[in-house]
């Protein structure tokens, strides 16, 4: 996320001054795989690495960034950037799983992606979702984010867990 300090001459969705977000994996958003909703697979993907740098070009920028209506407020903006980064990809993680509404998903892993994604699981109508986490403080977090279980056991025994946990 960013504010647009120069636009190439063919780029007429986003003008300088607007704030912007975008994914670091680049879309045309014209391409066969964006028309079907998979932008991260666009067929001209580029990735940006240096996105964390003070100015940065991005290519693809009429399929890739989105204007705000408004620059949001100063203090928002830490927080902002968690959502545009990890819930982004925490929710994509979630469609590709095809996460719907029905009896459960497993979300393996509690770093910030893997609480995201209990968050999209929550929202795509997941009855039970197991968090597997072994830290309790995200674990508390997990439960807060709608998990209604948690398996901290990894490997064979994790699977074991998970598996006693499904439906019959
Ligand atoms: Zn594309």
């Amino acid at each position: 996320m960013g504010i647009v300090e120069e636009v190439g001459s063919e780029l007429a969705n986003v003008k300088p001054g607007q704030f912007v977000v975008g994914s670091f994996a680049t879309s045309d958003n014209t391409c066969v795989n964006c028309r079907n909703g998979w932008q991260s697979s666009c067929l001209h993907r580029e990735f940006t690495s240096t996105c964390q740098a003070d100015y940065v070009r991005i290519p693809n920028a009429h399929g890739t960034l989105v204007a705000t209506d408004e620059h949001p407020d100063a203090e928002f903006v830490p927080s902002l950037l968690a959502v545009f980064d990890v819930l982004g990809t925490g929710w994509y993680a979630a469609l590709a799983a095809e996460v719907k509404p029905g009896p459960m998903a497993v979300v393996v892993g509690d770093g910030a992606v893997g609480l995201c994604g209990v968050i999209a699981a929550t929202e795509l109508g997941a009855e039970r979702i197991i968090a597997m986490s072994r830290h309790e403080s995200r674990q508390r977090l997990a439960l807060e984010f709608g998990a209604t279980d948690i398996v901290s056991e990894r490997g064979d025994e994790g699977i074991a867990r998970v598996k006693d946990l499904c439906p019959t």
